[in-house]
Protein backbone atom coordinates (compact mmCIF):
# COMPACT_ATOMS: atom_id res chain seq x y z
CA UNK A 1 0.00 0.00 0.00
CA UNK A 2 2.32 2.62 0.73
CA UNK A 3 4.19 1.47 -2.59
CA UNK A 4 1.20 3.61 -4.21
CA UNK A 5 1.57 6.61 -1.91
CA UNK A 6 5.54 7.13 -2.87
CA UNK A 7 4.60 6.75 -6.55
CA UNK A 8 4.59 10.34 -7.68
CA UNK A 9 1.71 10.04 -10.63
CA UNK A 10 -0.39 7.49 -8.74
CA UNK A 11 -2.40 9.87 -7.46
CA UNK A 12 -4.02 13.33 -9.58
CA UNK A 13 -6.64 13.61 -6.80
CA UNK A 14 -7.02 12.57 -3.30
CA UNK A 15 -9.31 9.91 -2.58
CA UNK A 16 -10.57 9.06 0.65
CA UNK A 17 -8.32 6.75 2.73
CA UNK A 18 -9.45 5.50 6.20
CA UNK A 19 -6.22 3.39 6.94
CA UNK A 20 -2.89 5.69 6.31
CA UNK A 21 -0.45 5.55 9.11
CA UNK A 22 0.80 9.27 9.87
CA UNK A 23 3.81 8.37 8.20
CA UNK A 24 1.68 8.16 4.83
CA UNK A 25 0.22 11.23 5.47
CA UNK A 26 3.37 12.86 6.04
CA UNK A 27 4.83 11.61 2.50
CA UNK A 28 1.29 12.38 0.92
CA UNK A 29 1.04 16.53 2.92
CA UNK A 30 4.64 16.42 1.00
CA UNK A 31 4.04 15.68 -2.51
CA UNK A 32 3.28 18.99 -3.91
CA UNK A 33 6.54 20.16 -2.94
CA UNK A 34 8.76 21.75 -5.96
CA UNK A 35 12.04 22.29 -5.85
CA UNK A 36 13.70 25.09 -8.30
CA UNK A 37 17.22 23.43 -9.26
CA UNK A 38 18.37 27.31 -9.89
CA UNK A 39 17.45 29.45 -7.27
CA UNK A 40 16.38 26.97 -4.56
CA UNK A 41 12.76 28.53 -4.09
CA UNK A 42 10.64 25.71 -3.12
CA UNK A 43 6.91 25.85 -3.55
CA UNK A 44 4.15 24.21 -1.14
CA UNK A 45 0.57 24.72 -0.96
CA UNK A 46 0.68 28.09 -3.66
CA UNK A 47 3.52 29.66 -1.39
CA UNK A 48 7.22 29.72 -2.42
CA UNK A 49 9.60 29.89 0.30
CA UNK A 50 13.20 31.09 -0.18
CA UNK A 51 14.69 27.65 0.59
CA UNK A 52 14.21 23.67 1.95
CA UNK A 53 15.22 25.52 5.39
CA UNK A 54 12.83 28.19 5.52
CA UNK A 55 9.50 25.54 4.15
CA UNK A 56 10.85 23.27 7.59
CA UNK A 57 10.82 26.32 9.63
CA UNK A 58 7.14 27.14 8.40
CA UNK A 59 6.26 23.39 8.59
CA UNK A 60 7.90 22.95 11.71
CA UNK A 61 8.92 19.71 10.52
CA UNK A 62 12.29 18.10 10.26
CA UNK A 63 11.99 16.57 6.74
CA UNK A 64 11.11 17.83 3.64
CA UNK A 65 10.56 14.97 0.59
CA UNK A 66 10.89 17.27 -2.91
CA UNK A 67 8.29 15.46 -5.18
CA UNK A 68 9.78 17.62 -8.04
CA UNK A 69 12.44 19.75 -9.57
CA UNK A 70 11.23 22.35 -12.00
CA UNK A 71 12.30 26.03 -12.49
CA UNK A 72 10.31 28.35 -10.48
CA UNK A 73 8.72 31.05 -12.21
CA UNK A 74 11.08 34.23 -11.52
CA UNK A 75 13.89 31.96 -12.49
CA UNK A 76 11.83 31.05 -15.73
CA UNK A 77 11.24 34.57 -16.67
CA UNK A 78 14.90 35.58 -15.95
CA UNK A 79 16.12 33.07 -18.11
CA UNK A 80 13.57 33.80 -20.98
CA UNK A 81 14.40 37.42 -20.64
CA UNK A 82 10.85 38.06 -19.40
CA UNK A 83 9.20 40.65 -16.74
CA UNK A 84 6.00 42.31 -15.57
CA UNK A 85 7.61 45.53 -14.77
CA UNK A 86 10.20 47.51 -16.48
CA UNK A 87 11.71 51.05 -14.80
CA UNK A 88 13.56 53.38 -17.78
CA UNK A 89 14.86 55.92 -15.69
CA UNK A 90 16.53 58.55 -17.86
CA UNK A 91 18.90 61.66 -17.51
CA UNK A 92 20.02 60.21 -14.43
CA UNK A 93 22.70 63.58 -12.53
CA UNK A 94 25.92 61.55 -12.30
CA UNK A 95 26.43 62.49 -8.83
CA UNK A 96 22.97 60.77 -8.06
CA UNK A 97 23.57 57.08 -9.75
CA UNK A 98 25.53 55.78 -7.06
CA UNK A 99 22.61 56.73 -4.48
CA UNK A 100 20.02 55.51 -6.80
CA UNK A 101 21.17 52.30 -7.99
CA UNK A 102 21.77 51.52 -3.86
CA UNK A 103 18.66 52.25 -3.16
CA UNK A 104 17.19 50.42 -6.20
CA UNK A 105 18.89 46.91 -5.10
CA UNK A 106 18.42 47.56 -1.59
CA UNK A 107 14.53 47.67 -1.90
CA UNK A 108 14.75 44.86 -4.40
CA UNK A 109 16.19 42.99 -1.67
CA UNK A 110 13.76 43.49 0.89
CA UNK A 111 11.21 42.52 -2.02
CA UNK A 112 12.51 39.32 -2.33
CA UNK A 113 13.07 38.37 1.25
CA UNK A 114 9.19 39.09 1.83
CA UNK A 115 8.44 37.40 -1.25
CA UNK A 116 11.22 35.21 -3.09
CA UNK A 117 9.43 35.59 -6.31
CA UNK A 118 8.99 39.18 -6.00
CA UNK A 119 12.68 40.14 -7.49
CA UNK A 120 14.64 42.74 -9.75
CA UNK A 121 15.70 40.55 -12.62
CA UNK A 122 18.11 42.70 -14.28
CA UNK A 123 19.97 46.57 -14.01
CA UNK A 124 21.56 47.87 -16.90
CA UNK A 125 22.85 50.80 -18.17
CA UNK A 126 21.87 52.40 -21.41
CA UNK A 127 22.74 55.30 -23.48
CA UNK A 128 20.70 57.34 -21.40
CA UNK A 129 20.50 56.16 -18.03
CA UNK A 130 19.31 52.33 -16.68
CA UNK A 131 16.59 49.81 -17.06
CA UNK A 132 15.55 47.61 -14.58
CA UNK A 133 13.32 44.53 -14.92
CA UNK A 134 11.38 42.78 -12.32
CA UNK A 135 9.30 39.74 -12.00
CA UNK A 136 6.03 41.90 -10.21
CA UNK A 137 4.44 44.69 -11.61
CA UNK A 138 3.99 46.26 -8.43
CA UNK A 139 7.81 45.73 -7.18
CA UNK A 140 8.12 48.26 -9.91
CA UNK A 141 5.45 50.56 -8.90
CA UNK A 142 6.99 50.02 -5.69
CA UNK A 143 10.46 51.17 -6.71
CA UNK A 144 9.30 54.19 -8.51
CA UNK A 145 7.34 55.48 -5.66
CA UNK A 146 10.38 54.94 -3.73
CA UNK A 147 12.70 57.00 -6.24
CA UNK A 148 10.00 59.87 -6.01
CA UNK A 149 10.55 60.15 -2.02
CA UNK A 150 14.71 60.42 -2.49
CA UNK A 151 14.21 62.19 -5.66
CA UNK A 152 11.17 64.30 -5.46
CA UNK A 153 12.42 66.70 -8.69
CA UNK A 154 11.84 63.80 -10.97
CA UNK A 155 8.74 63.37 -13.96
CA UNK A 156 7.43 59.60 -13.92
CA UNK A 157 5.09 58.30 -16.56
CA UNK A 158 2.80 55.37 -16.62
CA UNK A 159 2.33 53.39 -18.97
CA UNK A 160 0.50 49.82 -19.46
CA UNK A 161 0.19 46.82 -22.06
CA UNK A 162 -2.72 45.11 -22.62
CA UNK A 163 -3.84 41.26 -21.03
CA UNK A 164 -1.80 39.01 -21.53
CA UNK A 165 1.10 40.22 -21.57
CA UNK A 166 0.28 43.15 -18.24
CA UNK A 167 3.73 44.24 -18.31
CA UNK A 168 4.19 48.05 -17.01
CA UNK A 169 6.47 50.11 -18.10
CA UNK A 170 7.54 52.82 -15.74
CA UNK A 171 9.33 56.02 -17.54
CA UNK A 172 11.16 58.48 -15.24
CA UNK A 173 13.17 61.08 -16.17
CA UNK A 174 15.73 63.32 -13.51
CA UNK A 175 15.38 67.11 -14.39
CA UNK A 176 17.93 67.84 -11.73
CA UNK A 177 21.10 68.83 -12.87
ZN1 LIG B 1 14.22 29.77 -9.12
Amino acid sequence: MARIFQSRNSIKKVPQRHRETKHEQYLLEHKGVTKCPECGNVHFKKRWYASVNDLKKHLKEGEISIAETKLCRACDMAKNHLFEGELLLDEVPTRHRRELLQLIERFGKAATKTDPQDRIISTKETDTGYRVCTTENQLADKIAKKIKDAFPDIEIAFSRSPKPDDVTRIHITFHTT
